[in-house]
């Protein structure tokens, strides 16, 4: 083979591997019939261009900030989405995708399997996404709550809301023993529903379709202890697991069949704050360099963690080395992490204050919260293209609404039982537990909190900081915050 003809066998080459990778495009099925849009990626990792897209939709794209935040209108349905983020606000919602939007070329991608539903919620038609199909189908006539099934168990009883594709909802009480699930825009098929119910633990099932909702209620025989709820896919079901009140757990063998979903807290993710170019708060001396603190607390944490076989332990860096924010966020999420720790130390331009404080993520409250957050989200603000330049309010958007996540009461949780056992632990001054706007914590998908160990620029506290025997005490305290929320939480 002479040289030119190599060349073009490579060129053709490297052509047909980044097509297989780039399924270049996806079908679009309408009762019209089929058209193509620009897409990359394969299988669940595929996203389609809504620019594109949206030529059949007839919404409007624009800019909000140019290169960070877009707005999409289509309908009476709002949509914000931030370049590069998981997260987007859907008429003043916030929701996460789990995988980022993208902009490739001026175009919106979308990921096609996790958005989809969101878009459908705007439309009157039935736009559903077959990911071995590669196609988007946008159906005329449909229902998204299909069926629902009842089934009784040893402890309480089990039920499944079963959809077309994974729908948000609401699940509230209400008098006369009534639970009752409320799934906005959704459209429910009524007939099917109300057939073959166990009624062992169920007196009746209502289904209610109301212009911008629909609703299943269950009426139980009598209360419950309490109840948990979780999504599976194949089918795509909602099951609530509901804990009959008259249950008495002693009562049971191990291997009868208890409800609720199997969700082990093991997976724990230790992030030393700051590493490498980045130092982190410095002591008044010069010597203390915050960044070499936190690493030894992580890995006094990560060392007791470990020897307690119950846990497997993750730490987003072993050395002093620079780790940006998204490669943080990056290793818990995809490690599938139940629990979030970052560790650091505080510091203040004057020399008096002093404590350890724990932090959890919801917008600051109080100036004392701000300034730690902006402690520490100063290095992030350096180097983070998606975060540069922007203001606060820019940003509020996605923070705003990080109330409604479902870890924000898991994370204050944690954040609580961290400061009570870092109170027994060490002898300084508690500063309790406060929220704020940390960017590390904003990315993780999980439990997250920020514990702040002490006051590196208060001389007393460095000193302590210094200490092997503080340093591994400020560890144990969080190492027994991580025992009590397994205790709590976890379910098996
Ligand atoms: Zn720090």
């Amino acid at each position: 083979m002479n040289r030119q003809i190599l060349t073009y066998t490579l060129l053709l080459g490297l052509l047909l591997a980044s097509a297989i990778t780039y399924a270049s495009e996806i079908k679009v099925r309408t009762s019209g019939g089929t058209e193509k849009i620009a897409a990359i990626g394969t299988g669940n990792k595929t996203y389609y261009s809504l620019s594109e897209l949206n030529k059949t939709l007839n919404g409007k794209i624009s800019w909000v900030t140019i290169g960070y935040s877009v707005k999409y209108v289509v309908d009476s349905y709002v949509y914000l989405f931030t370049v590069d983020s998981p997260y987007f606000n859907m008429n003043g919602k916030v929701y996460n995708l789990i995988h980022p939007i993208k902009i490739i070329k001026g175009a919106l991608y979308v990921p096609a399997e996790a958005f989809t539903p969101y878009l459908n919620m705007a439309r009157a038609e039935n736009i559903t996404w077959d990911n071995s199909g590669n196609t988007l189908r946008i159906d005329a006539e449909w229902f998204n709550i299909t069926d629902v099934a009842v089934m009784s168990k040893t402890n309480g009883v089990l039920l499944e809301i079963f959809m077309t594709s994974q729908l948000i909802f609401e699940v509230y009480e209400s008098e006369g023993n009534w639970l009752n699930i409320n799934f906005p825009y959704a459209k429910i098929n009524k007939n099917k529903i109300l057939s073959g119910i166990d009624k062992k633990y169920i007196r009746s099932v209502n289904a209610f379709q109301f212009d911008s909702s629909a609703q299943v209620s269950f009426r139980l025989r009598r209360g419950y202890k309490k109840y948990y709820h979780t999504y599976k896919p194949n089918p795509i079901r909602l099951q609530i697991s509901i804990e009959d009140v008259l249950f008495n757990p002693d009562s049971l063998n191990t291997d009868v069949n208890r409800i609720g979903p199997d969700e082990k807290i093991d997976v724990i993710v230790i992030d030393p704050g700051h590493g490498g170019k980045d130092y982190g708060a410095i002591g008044r001396g010069k010597r203390t360099r915050e960044k070499d603190i936190n690493l030894e607390i992580a890995k006094n944490l990560a060392k007791m963690i470990r020897k307690d076989k119950q846990f497997k332990v993750i730490m987003t860096r072993t050395k002093d080395k620079y780790v940006s924010l998204d490669e943080r966020a990056k290793i818990a999420n995809d490690a599938q992490a139940d629990l979030f720790i970052s560790i650091h130390c505080n510091a203040s331009s004057k020399a008096q204050p002093n404590g350890h404080q724990v932090f959890y993520l919801a917008p600051a409250k109080t100036d004392a919260a701000r300034a730690a957050a902006q402690l520490e989200n100063a290095p992030f603000l350096l180097d983070d293209p998606t975060v540069e330049g922007e203001n606060q309010d820019d940003l509020a958007f996605i923070l705003n609404d990080m109330i409604q996540t479902q870890f924000l009461s898991e994370s204050a949780d944690l954040a609580y039982m961290c400061d009570v056992e870092m109170r027994k632990k060490i002898k300084i001054r508690p500063r309790g537990v406060d929220h704020a706007a940390f960017f590390v914590l904003n990315r993780v998908y999980m439990p997250s909190i920020l514990v702040e160990a002490a006051f590196i620029s208060n001389k007393k506290e460095e000193k302590l900081l210094r200490k092997k025997s503080f340093r591994k005490k400020v560890a144990e305290g969080i190492y027994e915050a991580v025992k009590r929320f397994k205790a709590k939480y976890e379910r098996m």
